[in-house]
């Protein structure tokens, strides 16, 4: 096993979905831990530190969603992308699932294709992130180690809230952050910040990125959050 080989666990309590899942895994050169169960899962996060977790939502004991909710509110596991699986197609169910906190959502049945492609994305950008890559969302480039933004190459003048806004959103395109998860991420969980407060800095975020006169890249989910594209 290669130092670098990406460690991916995978909690799926169907043990032929399971084998199927961990052999295109290890197919695409990944380290895979199984567990059957949530409790099992808990254990495995801690033992393991895997790069992706891929999550059955509907699991003995413990649910997939739960699971989520627990790994995403510890500070040595929020950052590990969480896909989860799931057989609930209702939009409504697709939002509680990314609510919770979970980087991507895959439907049942699915291809087995399909989600091996969103694993390497979650890993991508997880590794761009952690090394001080350049992110980019269509002609945004957000530079992490020179604190500069770009918009179809003119610079643009972000606060460094804006900032961190923007590194939050450009992470995950298309997925939809609650005003209290962009608290919680942008400003830390030990100020005491309005909910509103995330309303204002959205709105100078947007007038910042259409200044040179884009399109506005976010998207207000009425109810949910707020999310880029
Ligand atoms: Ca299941």
């Amino acid at each position: 096993m290669s130092v670098d080989q990406p460690k991916v666990l995978l909690v799926e309590d169907e043990p032929a979905q399971r084998e199927v899942l961990r052999y295109n895994l290890e197919a695409e050169g990944f380290d895979v831990a199984a567990a059957p169960d949530g409790d099992e899962a808990l254990l495995l996060v801690e033992e393991v530190m895997p790069d992706v977790i891929v999550l059955d939502w509907m699991l003995p004991g413990v649910s997939g969603i739960e699971i989520c909710r627990r790994l995403k509110i510890r500070k040595e596991t929020r950052d590990i992308p969480v896909i989860m699986l799931s057989a609930r197609s209702e939009e409504v169910d697709r939002v509680r699932g990314l609510e919770t906190g979970a980087d991507d959502y895959v439907v049942k049945p699915y291809s087995v294709l399909e989600l091996m492609a969103r694993v390497r994305s979650q890993l991508r950008r997880v590794r761009a992130a952690s090394v001080g890559q350049r992110l980019e969302y269509e002609d945004i480039v957000l530079d992490s180690e020179t604190h500069r933004v770009t918009r179809a190459g003119e610079e643009l003048k972000l606060g460094p809230t804006e900032f961190r806004l923007l590194s939050i959103f450009i992470e995950k395109p298309g997925r939809v952050f609650s005003r209290e998860q962009l608290l919680d991420r942008a400003w830390g969980q030990d100020i005491y910040v309005d909910s509103r407060t995330v309303d204002v800095h959205i709105g100078r975020l947007r007038k910042a990125l259409t200044a040179q006169g884009g399109d506005d890249p976010l998207r207000t989910v009425r109810g949910a959050g707020y999310s880029l594209g």
